[in-house]
């Protein structure tokens, strides 16, 4: 019978999630939607030295702001839970039993110092086979003697059994099949007694198992452990329901000389996390892809695209585009190098196309930190400014400086632009052009077009240099939107008012 579908995606809460474990969420959600399935978020927090607090919360935050809906978590419940780890203690220590019991794995006394010593012994020292007779444990000594050091309170270990010489074959859906053989494989340790908790190994196969999770995705950093996770499957008489593996390739460098890391977005200037994180230990922050302006859904789209394609040439895709045609026939089974400036030509795509009203929406916090109430304005007044900007604008935080003049009167004048522009007539030229402003009948945008136009041809003047001395008055430089698009949303009045302060404070550069 078919199973219904069931991925997780299992972050450990060490810190902030970075950008391709986000990719690995994406790829999960994306397979669940696809088949009508359920997507899990499970939080691996059995190593309490990596504990990191806030990071539970930001994977929450940050899977939310990007749209990857959660069907079943800690915050969400489900059948299946507790869905952290650490709440889960009393399930992995019955199965550890199991495997004790099964004699497919054994307890371990050796100290970190006994294993260095053995390390410096022998080389290439791997506990396995071929050694664990000569260690400290439940294979060498006598039942009584390891049942007075556990009633002792000796830390302890559960180490797996690993039998040597036997080809372990892992199926991955990008990969192929991978086979290695068992001897490379050491004794994995499964549980520590210090903190009565399994690692990473263990929780990992028993909770895949026990949630019935039907496609393992992740990260490719993760295909060395899977002959593990198969071995781990087999001793528990599990391998029939074995999850699907698919390991995802790497986000590389935008050079594509190595792994994507966090040092290579603080020296290239881009963002590496989907939120910005504030670290709780250094205080350090990190820029998220939030906080520089992006849209979720151009990071969705950019994020997509890296290590999967639709197999045609299309790049603007939407989350239900992608859940549509998603699929592991066309992910690479190579590293998908991390072409910031793409993400950042997404980004202009999505802006282009969310509705204006939408926008004004995402501007107006970037309003108030600059001091500019938006109700002052209003919805349409910021609507159509950002219909008049937005063409110019990769992140949303450049809206500001494209359109602040729409909100407050230039205060200074551009330096090169005066240089360039204001010529010494130009004083006067303005005060006529007040004049022609006051009289004109109609301030919209074409009709005032036409007639300064008129004026301008009337009297011979140098359509450019008058158009670009305006321009300064009312902008502050000569770049922006079409003028008479500005003046007919800041309006007459607020034009002519310009011009005078213009007229008043600038002055021609001595040449
Ligand atoms: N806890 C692991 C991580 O942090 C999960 C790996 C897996 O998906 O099996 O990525």
């Amino acid at each position: 019978m078919e199973r219904t579908v069931r991925v997780r995606f299992a972050p450990s809460p060490t810190g902030p999630l970075h950008i391709g474990g986000v990719r690995t969420a994406l790829y999960n959600y994306l397979f669940a939607r696809q088949n009508g399935g359920k997507m899990i978020l499970r939080i691996e927090d059995t190593d309490s030295n990596r504990f990191v607090p806030g990071a539970e919360d930001y994977i929450n935050e940050a899977l939310a702001w990007l749209g990857i809906k959660i069907d079943e978590g800690v915050r969400e419940g489900g059948q299946y839970g507790p869905y952290k780890q650490s709440e889960r203690r009393d399930i992995y220590r019955q199965y550890v039993k199991q495997l004790c019991d099964g004699g497919k794995a054994y307890v371990a006394f050796d100290t970190p110092e006994e294993l260095e010593a053995m390390r410096k012994q022998m080389p290439n020292f791997q506990y396995d086979a071929s050694t664990r007779q000569q260690m400290r444990n439940s294979l060498t000594m006598t039942r009584d003697e390891v049942d007075s050091l556990i009633a002792a309170g000796t830390p302890y270990v559960v180490r797996f059994m690993v039998e040597p010489g036997k080809d372990i074959e892992v199926n991955d859906l990008i990969r192929g099949r991978v086979v290695i053989n068992s001897s490379i494989v050491d004794d994995k340790v499964l549980y520590k007694s210090a903190d009565d908790l399994p690692t990473y190994h263990l929780a990992n196969i028993v909770d895949d198992h026990l949630m019935e999770i039907t496609h393992v995705i992740r990260g490719e950093e993760w295909l060395p452990s899977a002959p593990l996770h198969v071995m781990l499957y087999e001793a528990f008489g599990w391998s029939d329901t074995m999850p699907q593996f698919v390991h995802l390739p790497l986000l590389l460098k935008p050079d594509g000389k190595g792994k994507l890391s966090k040092r290579d977005g603080d020296r290239l200037g881009f963002p590496v996390f989907p939120l910005e994180w504030h670290d709780p230990k250094s205080g350090e922050i990190s820029s998220g892809y939030r906080e520089a302006g992006y849209l979720p859904e151009a990071v969705i789209n950019f994020l997509a695209l890296l290590g999967w394609n639709p197999g045609d040439d299309r790049e603007l895709m939407s989350m239900d585009e992608l859940v549509r045609d998603f699929s592991f026939a066309h992910c690479s089974k190579s590293g998908a190098k991390f072409d910031f400036e793409k993400g950042k030509w997404f980004n202009h795509e999505y802006i282009m196309n969310k509705p204006d009203a939408e926008l004004a929406e995402l501007f107006k916090p970037i309003l108030v930190k600059n001091g500019i109430e938006p109700a002052r304005f209003g919805d349409e007044y910021i609507t159509r400014v950002v219909a008049l900007v937005k063409n110019r604008v990769s992140l949303l935080g450049e809206l500001w400086p494209n359109a602040r003049f729409f909100f407050a009167a230039p205060t200074e004048y551009a330096e090169k632009d005066i240089k360039k522009r204001w010529k010494p007539e130009m004083p006067q030229i303005m005060q006529e052009l007040i004049g022609v402003l006051e009289q004109a009948p109609d301030f919209a945008s074409k009709p005032c077009e036409d007639v300064v136009l008129a004026w301008i041809a009337s009297k011979g003047y140098h359509l450019g240099n008058v158009m670009n001395a305006f321009r300064l008055t009312v902008v502050g430089e000569c770049k922006g939107p079409h003028m008479f698009d500005i003046t007919e949303l800041i309006g007459r009045d607020e034009t002519i008012a310009r011009l005078r302060r213009g007229i008043e404070n600038i002055h021609a550069a001595n040449v």
